[in-house]
């Protein structure tokens, strides 16, 4: 039986859905034993209680003004701390920009090894072997802890969310951290106007290329990705092309997503492309090629124009009413 402290990761003052997966993720690791939910940040005690409905026993919560937002020497001081106090078998936390900087950093305090970007967990000959995707998505690696020591950081939307029980309640404990000598410090946060659902957490991501033509051509997109609930992405060369923003680049260079749904239109699935989509659960692409390589990771092909097929699909969209 272990203990594994789990990172619930905050944003704009709200949860990250990652927060509960990683509950998930170390239910499979504890093997019966006990799963800590860590919140850092502050004024954030009100969201203990949803880590208890989404399956944490206990909350630890480090409520510092310090930790307000996001910095590595602030994270990384009230982890430590937080860890030192609770002598966890394991730390897990989402492979999300906080926790790509963050986990490295604690695992060379602890001394302790680090596998990053897992995407499931198994057991197999009664140890836990955590896969991760290698050379951009075109293989899977399985590795182990040497030790009894675990430290992972999970892809988000890969484990299932755990499932709700609003009658859970558990033992909230706060921790004092000292906090000192912060390097560097936010002076300013300039927000891009919101594009509607989060990109890395969708569901379903409707994701554009260079085939779209132009920004006029990609407008339309967002008119599909409303009547789905979807996040609107791209490909790197309909950013290069002034289509729309470099944050909704999907891929290598990009950000990497894994919704039940990925519709690419007009994309030629480049490997780049690939190494940010392909573990996507179903793929739906449009492309007026039927040799583009995109088609070699789709479910669903449509091959065909796609300044056709999408006002169709808009119509058809509009008329089942969803
Ligand atoms: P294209 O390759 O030009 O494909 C356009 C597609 O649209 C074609 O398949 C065409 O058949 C189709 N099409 C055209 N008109 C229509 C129509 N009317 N109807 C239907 N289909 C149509 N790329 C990424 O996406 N993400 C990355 O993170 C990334 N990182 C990179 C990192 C490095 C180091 C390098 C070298 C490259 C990277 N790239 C990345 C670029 C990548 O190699 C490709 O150049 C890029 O993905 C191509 O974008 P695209 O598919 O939109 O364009």
């Amino acid at each position: 039986m272990k203990k594994i402290l789990v990172i619930g990761e905050i944003k704009d003052q709200e949860l990250r859905n990652v927060s509960f997966e990683v509950i998930t993720a170390a239910r499979k690791a504890a093997n019966g034993g006990e799963v800590v939910s860590v919140l850092l940040g502050n004024e954030c005690e009100e969201m203990a209680g949803q880590l208890f409905d989404h399956g944490a026993d206990r909350v630890v919560i480090v409520d510092h003004p310090d930790l307000n937002r996001y910095t590595t020497d602030a994270y990384k001081q009230a982890l430590l701390q937080v860890i030192e106090k609770e002598e966890p078998n394991g730390i897990m936390m989402g492979h999300t920009s906080i926790g790509k900087d963050l986990a490295p950093r604690v695992a060379t305090k602890l001394d302790s090894g680090l596998i990053s970007d897992v995407i499931a967990i198994e057991e197999e000959d009664e140890e836990l072997v955590y896969t991760t995707p290698i050379y951009s998505g075109k293989a899977f690696e399985k590795r182990t802890f040497e030790d009894d020591f675990i430290f992972i950081t999970i892809r988000p939307n890969n484990f299932e969310l755990p499932e709700v029980d609003n009658s859970r309640s558990g033992e909230v404990i706060k921790y004092d951290a000292e906090i000192k000598d912060i390097r560097t410090i936010i002076k300013n946060v300039a927000k891009k106007a919101s594009e509607g659902v989060d990109l890395s957490e969708a569901k379903v991501v409707v994701a554009g290329g260079r085939g779209l033509k132009d920004a006029d051509g990609f407008n339309s997109l967002y008119e599909l990705a409303d009547l789905l609930g979807a996040a609107v992405g791209a490909s790197r060369g309909a950013c290069d092309a002034d289509f729309c923003d470099y944050s909704l680049q999907i891929g290598q260079t990009g950000k990497v997503v894994t919704p039940d749904l990925y519709i690419a239109v007009g994309i030629s699935g480049a490997i780049q492309h690939l190494a940010g989509m392909s573990n996507s659960k179903v793929i739906i692409a449009i492309n007026k090629d039927p040799e583009a390589d995109i088609f070699g990771v789709a479910d669903y092909g449509i091959v065909g124009d796609l300044f056709e097929i999408i006002p169709i699909l808009i119509e058809e969209l509009k008329e089942l009413n969803l």
